[in-house]
């Protein structure tokens, strides 16, 4: 029963591998993107070479990213200026609102558009209520608090199964 809002669409081993190809193979017109531990650590302030790298490479493909966080503004307007596309802090992950925000900004469509997160808990679960798919790669480093580490630890059953029923299920930690 909570397959439906866990449960994501794709496995991947990092952001990197959503390229160009793996969007036209998949029917994917627009990213939906997560920005902490799924693009850089919580410690990069601004994208880093690799991430600024592989947005060209999606942009010169026609691919729209908006980036969708629960974290503040400062942190989520600094890390999109460089790149310049629609950003929207705090926005409350599981809820819809993000997303629904994101797709009016980029005038995406809900079966092109795919959310690429971390975190099947916020991420996957505010795609799969906004019935938009669902990317999750493994966190780049995750925060040692108590509160992460809980909901870690709720997640860990569900992605172990996902890891074999989902397509392209591959190296996560
Ligand atoms: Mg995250």
């Amino acid at each position: 029963m909570l397959d439906r809002y866990l449960k994501p669409d794709f496995i991947l081993g990092t952001y990197s591998e959503v390229t160009p190809e793996f969007c036209r193979e998949h029917g994917i017109t627009a990213l939906i993107c997560d920005i902490d531990n799924t693009l850089v650590t919580y410690d990069d302030p601004v994208p880093t070479e690799p991430v600024l790298a592989w947005y060209r490479k999606l942009k010169a493909a026609g691919i729209p990213i908006s980036f969708v966080s629960n974290n503040e503004p400062e942190r989520v307007f600094t890390f999109a200026a460089p790149l310049g596309v629609p950003a929207f802090p705090k926005c409350g992950k599981p809820s819809r609102r993000g997303v629904r925000a994101a797709m009016e900004a980029m005038e995406s469509s809900p079966d092109g558009t795919v959310f690429l997160g971390d975190q099947l808990l916020t991420d996957v679960m505010s795609a799969k209520r906004s019935g938009i798919r669902a990317i999750v790669v493994p966190p780049i480093k995750d925060k040692k608090t108590l509160l992460f580490r809980a909901k870690r630890a709720i997640e860990r059953p569900f992605m172990k199964k996902y890891m074999t029923e989902v397509c392209g299920g591959v190296s996560r930690g």
